[in-house]
């Protein structure tokens, strides 16, 4: 060991070392010092576990360590000797006896658990001559030489550094033993006898010699500060800095050295060791969960050597353990009131804890815990709230994959998570191939380079929904969040030959009809069928299902109720059909945020008089149009005011990028030529004249009501018709109409202007009152920053964060799927940012702009309706921003609603 005598920084450092055992100086409330392993440990102590004595030296000496040229300060060596005894008299051995060792586990352990950061080091203390004597006490040679095998192994890998040197040469120590057991022709570790170990420890030290120079330490305190510098070392590996970047946790936290008396469960057939769960992981459901290996120790559960047992097998195995484990099930349960993910050994029939944290856990589990320990009086609603990941409530709400058989699954390529679930189907790649399909009663995944209008219906008939280019703002991938359908976007390692009929990811080819099977909750592709399981929850919501039934619907519906008592936002819908807006009430919307009207002109024959419309050379062409149009408009916002019942309805003007609805190809050029009685030269030519470079900053938004008023007129009028005609039967209507993609006050006047003319018109028409308020998206950085002029003429602002991302950033939203994961890897950006919202660049822009807005009009009204509106970092940020709503697909109206009620609780 080095030590720093003279570092002022020694002196202002707490104490080194905190005990557990007997005597325990620490506990839960110091994971910062102690670090989380350290702090549990010590509680568990503290409560009366039987938990094997030992100490931890805390974070602050790993920070101290590292400030100071890694060196300890000079006190640290009389603090462990003094810690060391400490064990010894409880323990009644000591460390380094020859005859009857004390031996230790050595493990890290910072206030966050980082797994597989740092391996443990267990058997610490054994030396040859300590080998022998721990034989002769136990009577059991095999049990000691397999103790010493294990430690050379693991303080040769961990501290001395042998490793593998290349990612194509096996793990060295585990090349020498398969040796070995070649040579004596054996199968399992567990059947090598005393002799091969001992056999097996000479060949292990050989290694370490010829690969290090160095002999293998056989002094106990030399063993024990390599194994704690170690630990130190590791905060900074690079497998650690990773994980920090990644989850965000800072360098200076440092880790605690948990320095713990061995017990053993490979003392034979009487001991044993294993991990358990206080609640079944994967769903929650409150059963004893955990797996356990008979004469085993803790490494050999995870490496997967022999497979380990489920915990309920215990019970018919070792009993008394299993009862005595069992209780300490719910003393955890009851003491740290959340799930526990703990380890445990069995040393002769005896039970020791070794490591208490909260449980990871699927979202399913998470929200039907949250919910259970509510009713069993272990937490608060708050607290069940809080606790449960906000997009954890999607999961009830989609199919998800059968967990066993997506874990025999691999992974053929990962896109873009753009709509939640999993679907597994056939591979087709036409509109009219998954209609196909679906009429003959197979399952359709419609896979696409990209989708455009044209394959609405084929979306509508697939399961799920592939595409190789696209971001999660795409085309794609709103219609799909937005009809609940399973997507996975901008894959852009899968190449997709329409004409081939063939999808490939490199050697990997897959044709037409083979199965294929997508997860839109984290992207992942898998080649062939995979099972799914239904969602009780969207069966109950569809009517397909009665509430009494299910208790997951039960589950969801109360949690929703909390999360309403405590959000302070809205939360609204993206819809565009009578039938989403019906869904997303069901699911909590209170109103619509964003219905896109060009989206209305997706199906049949109204795409025809849409592109009728774009195409037309002149006013009178484009009249003829917008006449066909009109009575197709209003009747779906007749149907949209009555399902919505006289909640908010905002509706946008037209915004189409145009190249989305221009005919691409030969044959649907030919059959629009066909419909529409004019020449097929005529629509081509009409398509190369109306052809932009960038569509998506072109001829679209308020620029379209701009240059041709009449299209803003036609929109109008079909609005208040249909407001007017539904009021006068009796159901109220409360329209707020929103023009797009405003940058200058005087395009919003413009607009305006007709808008307000149109609704005289129709009020003295009908004789109806109209009760309507006009405003804009704020969705380019120009309107952001001239919030205050743009106020006048706005009685609200809904932020399309999708177009304000785009024109923020520069990037394509419907390229940026080549780019942004090397964005990612690189740690440029941390999120996507059309997923979760840029807050220093976006989030400055909607702060400017909410401020503005204000500051001209103090009552406006505020919301968002971009993808971000779903997201729950997002709506986080939304509420601190004091947004009046937040408006999602819906879907993700129960997460909104979750979220916004973390947000409340959270920042108040
Ligand atoms: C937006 O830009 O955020 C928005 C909601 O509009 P669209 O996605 O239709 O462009
Ligand atoms: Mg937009």
């Amino acid at each position: 060991m080095t030590a720093s005598s003279s570092n002022a920084q020694a002196d202002t450092l707490q104490k080194h070392i905190y005990a557990f055992g007997k005597t325990t100086d620490g506990d839960a409330k110091l994971r910062n010092l102690l670090g989380g392993k350290g702090a549990n440990l010590a509680e568990m102590a503290r409560i009366g576990l039987p938990v094997p004595p030992g100490f931890t030296i805390t974070t602050e000496i790993c920070t101290y360590y590292y400030n100071n040229n890694q060196t300890y300060p000079a006190s640290l060596s009389g603090a462990v000797k003094h810690a060391v005894a400490a064990v010894e008299n409880e323990v009644g051995k000591r460390f380094g006896d020859a005859a009857d060792p004390l031996l230790f586990s050595v493990r890290s352990g910072s206030r966050e658990s980082m797994p597989g950061m740092m391996d443990t080091i267990l058997n610490l203390g054994l030396n040859d001559e300590a080998v022998v004597g721990l034989a002769k006490k136990t009577g059991n040679a095999r049990f000691a030489w397999d103790c010493y095998r294990r430690f050379v192994q693991m303080y040769g890998d961990v501290v001395m550094g042998v490793q593998s040197r290349s990612e194509n040469e096996h793990e060295p120590f585990e090349v020498v033993m398969s040796g070995l057991k070649d040579e004596v022709g054996v199968a399992l570790d567990n059947e090598l006898t005393d002799a091969h170990l001992k056999e097996l420890v000479n060949r292990f030290k050989a290694l370490i010699r010829e690969r290090t120079g160095e002999d293998f330490p056989q002094d106990p305190y030399n063993q024990l500060w390599g194994a704690i510098g170690a630990v130190f070392k590791s905060w900074n590996n690079d497998r650690a800095k990773v994980y920090r970047a990644k989850y965000n946790i800072p360098s200076e936290w440092g880790t605690a050295v948990n320095v713990q008396t061995m017990v053993f469960g490979n003392m034979g057939d009487t001991s044993a060791t294993g991990v358990a769960f206080t609640r079944d992981p994967a769903n929650g459901e409150k059963v004893f969960y955990g797996e356990y290996l008979i004469n085993a120790q803790g490494e050999d559960v995870v490496a997967g050597v022999r497979t380990p047992k489920p915990i309920a097998q215990l019970k018919k195995e070792m009993p008394s353990s299993y009862d005595e484990l069992d209780k300490v099930r719910s003393i955890l349960e009851n003491h740290f009131r959340d799930m526990q993910d703990f380890e445990f050994t069995i040393q002769e029939n005896k039970l020791y804890m070794l490591q208490t944290r909260n449980g990871k856990r699927t979202g399913l589990s998470a929200v039907r815990i949250a919910y259970e320990m509510v009713q069993e009086g272990l937490i608060d609603e708050k607290t069940a709230i809080a606790r449960i990941p906000a997009d954890s409530v999607s999961s009830l709400l989609v199919p998800v994959f059968d967990e066993n058989a997506r874990r025999q699954s691999e992974v053929l390529a990962r896109g873009l998570p753009a709509g939640p679930g999993a679907a597994t189907g056939r591979i087709t790649f036409t509109a009219g191939g998954a209609e196909y399909m679906a009429k003959h009663g197979d399952k359709a995944i419609l896979c696409r380079i990209e989708t455009t209008p044209e394959d609405l219906r084929g979306m509508i008939a697939s399961e799920g929904i592939l595409t190789a280019r696209g971001g999660v703002s795409s085309h794609a991938a709103l219609v799909a969040r937005q009809m609940g359908k399973v997507c996975v976007c901008g894959a852009h390692d899968i190449v997709i030959d329409y004409e081939k009929r063939i999808l490939s990811v490199g050697n990997n080819v897959l044709k037409a009809g083979d199965f294929i099977s997508i997860d839109g909750t984290t992207g992942e592709i898998f080649a062939g069928h995979v099972d799914t399981a239904p969602s009780e929850v969207n069966q109950v919501i569809a009517g397909t299902l009665d509430p009494s039934q299910s208790y997951t619907y039960r589950i969801f519906s109360t949690i929703m109720q909390w999360a309403d008592k405590y959000r302070r936002m809205s939360v609204r819908t993206n819809a565009d059909t009578p039938s989403q807006a019906s869904q997303a009430v069901r699911l909590g919307a209170e109103g619509i945020g964003l219905c896109r009207t060009e989206h209305m002109f997706f199906e049949g024959e109204r795409i025809d008089y849409m592109r009728q419309m774009i195409l037309a050379r002149d006013t009178p062409e484009r009249r003829r149009a917008l006449d066909k149009l009109l009575p197709y408009q209003k009747s779906d916002f007749i149907g949209i005011f009555k399902a919505m019942e006289g909640r908010p309805v905002t509706i946008r003007l037209l915004d189409p990028p145009l190249h989305e609805f221009l005919p691409h190809e030969g044959g649907a050029r030919h059959a629009l030529a066909e419909k529409l009685h004019v020449s097929q030269e005529l629509i081509a030519e009409r398509v190369s004249a109306l052809h932009e470079a960038n569509p998506m900053l072109g001829h679209r938004g308020c620029r379209l009501g701009i240059t041709y008023p009449e299209i803003t007129e036609m929109q109008a009028r079909a609005i208040f018709e249909a407001a007017a005609e539904v009021q006068s039967q009796g159901t109220p209507v409360s329209v707020e109409i929103m023009v797009p993609l405003i940058g200058f006050e005087k395009e919003l006047q413009h607009q305006t202007a007709i808008i307000h003319r149109v609704a005289d018109e129709v009020s003295q028409s009908s004789n109806v009152t109209l009760k309507y308020m006009v405003g804009t998206m704020v969705e380019i950085p120009r309107a952001a920053l001239n919030a205050d002029k743009i106020a006048h003429h706005a009685q609200f602002f809904s932020f399309g964060t999708n177009d304000l991302t785009q024109t923020t950033l520069g990037m394509s939203r419907d390229d940026s799927g080549s780019f942004l994961p090397a964005y990612k890897d690189l740690e440029i950006i941390t999120q996507n940012p059309f997923a979760s919202i840029d807050v220093d660049g976006v989030g400055a822009l909607v702060k400017i702009a909410a401020e503005k807005g204000r500051a001209t009009r103090k009552d406006i009204k505020l919301g968002i309706c971009g993808e971000h509106g779903g997201d729950a970092l997002s709506i986080f940020f939304f509420h601190s921003v004091g947004l009046n709503y937040v408006s999602c697909s819906p879907p993700r109206v129960p997460v909104a609603r979750l979220a916004a009620a973390q947000a409340a609780i959270k920042f108040g």
